[in-house]
């Protein structure tokens, strides 16, 4: 605004003045004629100075003597201006005649190069200066005012704004004291402005935080609940053997399988860390699927005798590149679930082809299929269906199988689906990408 009134004002002012000039210019062009230098070579009026004229009119001879004036000026006995009248050049200066400010033009008289004196013109300012003031006032007005209305908007906006983070802010500070994480932070001001955005941005992480720390809670729980029945039964056979003063053979077989359990939990539990954080393990070769398919297929199928009938689908040459006793360990999760939970007399069929690029491995059977309210649940660890029906029949699984099988598909970039129908039997397929040539070491 100051740059602004300054410029204003400084053009304004050049322009009236040039005005000014312009009109003392055109006077002196008028003027012009009237004036002459007799023969005696003295300077003599041939005509009136504009008598009517607002513009002061003085002609002076070279030793200073006032010749001729205009009617305006005939109470000033001085040079309107007295330090112009001795000017070589026409010269144009600000001069004030009693108090009055003046823009007076001196012309220098001469003829043939010979002095003979000088006419001064000169015009009031006090309109133009008038003027001025009025623009000078109007612009600091307005220069104060639009300050003092740009700093109340500021003023309301940033507030506005600033109350809206004061309010998210808050609402956090609350939810970490009551350490609630099922509370969100009230969305006050429109979602899509950079406020709205941010509370946007911080509900969508308590959100996952308060996920993460429910799989956490369960997972403790879980955790628990499955060291809790063989520490009891582990406790018991030493109680008893305590009692009896003797090593019992039973006892200690019982105490034997539970620390065997234990073992294959802690070792599940920390695959299933690395697993998930993506830092399995996992040697790169070529592995010929079908050959570990038909050697999980003779290793299960004693496990299957006389339960349920496992056979072969349909086997084709399948290469891909990955962790070959992982993959094995897919194979007997899936066909240990299929025999485990298909009732005797059923049956399990594993096939395995290729489908475009990807090598497709499915393991079918015809047991009492898992309901539709669990199926999207069943790869998460420690998920049972049914948990009634089957509580680990076997007294061996953990609800870990399906979650380390897909864990390990995933870290083969590959993906497993399941599909099952209630009653009739239900199917897993995982997808592998086919080796294509070497394989990397980056997988
Ligand atoms: P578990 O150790 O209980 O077998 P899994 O992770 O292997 O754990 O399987 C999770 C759950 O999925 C099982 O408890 C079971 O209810 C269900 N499930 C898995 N495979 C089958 C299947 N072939 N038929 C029916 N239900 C199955």
């Amino acid at each position: 605004m100051i740059l602004f009134s300054v410029v204003i004002f400084g053009l304004a002012s050049v322009s009236l003045t040039e005005q000014i000039d312009s009109t003392l210019e055109r006077t002196w062009i008028d003027v012009q004629p009237s004036i002459r230098v007799n023969q005696a070579g003295e300077l003599e009026m041939v005509g009136d100075l504009a008598l009517d004229s607002s513009i002061f009119i003085q002609v002076w001879d070279r030793k200073g003597a006032l010749i001729a004036n205009s009617f305006s000026a005939s109470q000033l006995l001085r040079p309107l201006d007295p330090v112009g009248v001795s000017a070589a050049e026409p010269v144009f200066r600000d001069a004030f005649v009693d108090e009055l400010h003046m823009r007076v033009l001196t012309v220098p008289l001469e003829v043939g190069g010979r002095p003979f004196g000088a006419l001064q013109l000169g015009a009031n300012m006090a309109t133009v200066d008038a003027a001025r003031q009025i623009l000078l006032v109007t612009l600091v007005v307005a220069s104060l005012f639009s300050i003092a209305f740009a700093a109340l908007v500021g003023w309301l906006s940033t507030r506005q704004a600033l109350s809206a983070l004061d309010a998210a802010t808050r609402a956090a500070l609350e939810i970490t004291k009551t350490n609630d994480l099922s509370r969100r932070i009230p969305q006050s001001g429109p979602p899509e402005d950079e406020v709205g955005q941010l509370v946007q941005a911080f509900n969508l992480n308590l959100d996952r935080l308060e996920r993460l720390i429910a799989t956490q809670r369960r997972f403790i729980a879980d955790v628990g609940h499955e060291l809790r029945t063989p520490l009891t039964v582990i406790k018991g056979n030493v109680d008893l053997m305590r009692r009896i003063h003797e090593t019992d053979e039973e006892s200690l077989k019982g105490i034997g399988s539970e620390v065997e359990r234990l073992t294959r939990l802690v070792g599940d539990l920390m695959l299933l860390a690395q697993a998930e954080a993506g830092k399995l393990p996992i040697a790169t070769e070529l592995v010929d699927l079908d050959t570990v398919m038909l050697e999980v297929f003779r290793q299960m199928r004693v496990l299957a005798r006389g339960q349920v009938r496992l056979r072969i689908g349909g086997i084709d040459q399948v290469l891909v590149c990955g962790d070959r006793d992982r993959l094995k360990q897919v194979l007997v999760n899936l066909i240990g679930n299929g025999i485990k939970y298909t009732p005797a007399g059923g049956e399990v069929v594993v096939s395995l082809g290729k489908v475009g690029q990807q090598a497709r491995l499915t393991v079918t059977d015809n047991g009492p299929g898992i309901p539709p309210a669990d199926l999207p649940h069943i790869f998460e660890r420690f998920y049972r269906a049914e948990k009634s029906r089957v509580r680990s029949q076997d007294g061996k699984g953990f609800g870990l199988g399906l979650s380390i099988a897909y864990w390990i598909v995933k870290n083969h970039q590959g993906h497993i689906e399941v599909d099952s129908d209630i009653g009739k039997g239900t199917t897993f397929c995982v997808w592998l990408p086919l080796a294509k040539g070497e394989c990397r070491e980056e997988l």
